[in-house]
């Protein structure tokens, strides 16, 4: 206050000397016109300086008036407040777009003529859009006619599914939310996986009705017969008989699916639930079993090289072993060899194998022949007894017990299943001597 009081002095004192000159020497207005000009261009002086600051008030002034001084530096701290009041929603800004592009999803801003206004980091990734589509029609990027009608609003529950326009493979799912009389957006999922697994799960159920179909269609034929016909005592047995074939192999897949189900949804065996297990004996066990479902037609044979004892689930263990005989007594001609073997492998590792002379596998099929209901021959891989989930379990177990099935194999040359065990997952020595000496 008091620079603008002095201010007025100043002026007031202008006015008195140069009106005092004027009377006396008899010049009235000549030196209080001049005067008040010279005062009016000091004035114009720092009003320009004020003005030049004023562009950038960015730090703080250096006025020779001492009232423009004043007024600048308030204004300067005023505007130094309402930047520290704005730092924390600047904040919460920029952590919002980095939330938003931390999404997996996208998410697309368009306004009410369907141009980009905003967009984050997935939208990047699952249909290209950068900085340079901003302010352009989004309908024009992705041109399938279903998301073009979504972002006018024109889809029925405003949820459509289209092909990526990066990659075709992946399916993505948009949906249109309006927002405000001006803007919408658009958000976008990738449902490529769970497309998949639905379809996996489709296929499963029809493979799992079509497997119990066949051998029920055949049971309840014979019961036809049975119930439509008198039968003597003999043919009746023969029909009977004919029954357990079809039972046992509904029997075999329900075991075979309850299995996979139980291994599927148990959770990795912990320390405790591992027991040392003596290859040698299982190796015994199921080579006696071996023999009984080849009727003795098969030479199987066991190689034991080591007497290494592994840490697992004896009952999976046992199932995943079998699983691979019986494939080999199943898919070779009567009188092939087959061999099961328990050898040592480098770092002191070991490695199960059951090899055979068998039909073999066409490269082609190596990859998928452990998916579920997956087999080269369906109708002779059936006739041959299969579920089609024997290398589903395999594989399973093994996953459990940290390793993994191999398998090489020549067309017509036969085959060898293998997977091995590293150092840590077999028993130390103290255990492996008491498993060789009973
Ligand atoms: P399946 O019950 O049909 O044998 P698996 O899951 O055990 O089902 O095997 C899948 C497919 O892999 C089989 O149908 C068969 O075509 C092939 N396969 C498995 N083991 C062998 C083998 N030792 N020799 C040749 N083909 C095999």
């Amino acid at each position: 206050m008091k620079h603008y009081i002095k201010e007025l002095e100043n002026l007031g004192l202008i006015i008195a000397v140069t009106a005092a000159i004027d009377i006396a020497i008899g010049a009235f207005p000549y030196f209080i016109t001049g005067g008040l000009l010279v005062f009016a261009l000091i004035q114009q002086k720092h009003t320009a300086n004020f003005k030049k600051w004023a562009i950038r008030p960015n730090k703080t002034p250096n006025l020779s008036n001492k009232s423009w001084q004043l007024i600048s530096e308030n204004i300067l701290k005023s505007i130094n407040k309402s930047k520290m009041a704005n730092t924390p929603f600047k904040t919460e800004l920029l952590i919002l777009q980095d939330v938003s592009d931390s999404l997996p999803d996208a998410h697309i801003v368009i306004d009410n003529t369907g141009n980009i206004t905003g967009y984050n980091r997935a939208a990047t990734s699952m249909l290209g859009i950068d900085k340079s589509n901003l302010g352009g029609s989004l309908a024009a990027l992705v041109e399938q006619s279903n998301f073009v009608s979504l972002t006018r609003g024109e889809i029925p529950d405003n949820i459509t599914e289209f092909p990526s326009p990066l990659d075709e493979k992946l399916r993505l799912e948009a949906r249109y939310t309006v927002l405000d009389e001006t803007r919408a957006v658009v958000l976008v999922r990738n449902v490529t996986q769970l497309n998949r697994l639905l379809s996996m799960r489709q296929d499963f159920i029809a493979n799992v009705s079509h497997e119990l179909r066949t051998p029920l269609t055949v049971i309840v034929g014979y019961l036809e017969t049975l119930l439509s016909e008198e039968l003597d005592l003999k043919t009746t047995k023969e029909v009977l008989q004919k029954l357990e074939s079809p039972s046992n192999r509904m029997q075999a897949l329900v075991d075979d699916l309850l299995l996979l189900t139980r291994l599927e949804a148990a959770p990795q065996p912990s320390v405790d639930e591992l027991v040392p297990i003596d290859m040698a004996r299982l190796i015994e066990q199921i080579i006696s079993d071996g023999q009984a479902m080849s009727r003795e037609k098969h030479t199987i044979s066991p190689l034991i090289e080591t007497k290494k004892v592994v840490l697992g689930v004896e009952t999976e263990m046992h199932s995943a072993c079998s699983n691979l005989v019986q494939n080999a007594i199943r898919y070779s001609p009567e009188g092939g060899a087959i061999t099961i073997a328990w050898q040592p492998i480098r770092n002191g590792g070991a490695r199960f194998s059951v090899t055979d002379e068998g039909i073999g596998i066409p490269q082609e099929h190596l990859t998928r022949i452990t998916e579920r209901f997956y087999r080269i021959d369906f109708d002779k891989a059936r006739i041959r007894g299969g579920t089609g989930l024997g290398l589903a379990i395999v594989k399973h177990v093994l996953v459990r017990h940290s390793t993994n099935l191999s398998v090489s194999s020549e067309l017509g040359q036969g085959s060898s299943f293998f997977f091995d065990f590293r150092k840590e997952q077999l028993a130390p020595e103290s255990i492996e001597d008491k498993f060789v000496d009973k």
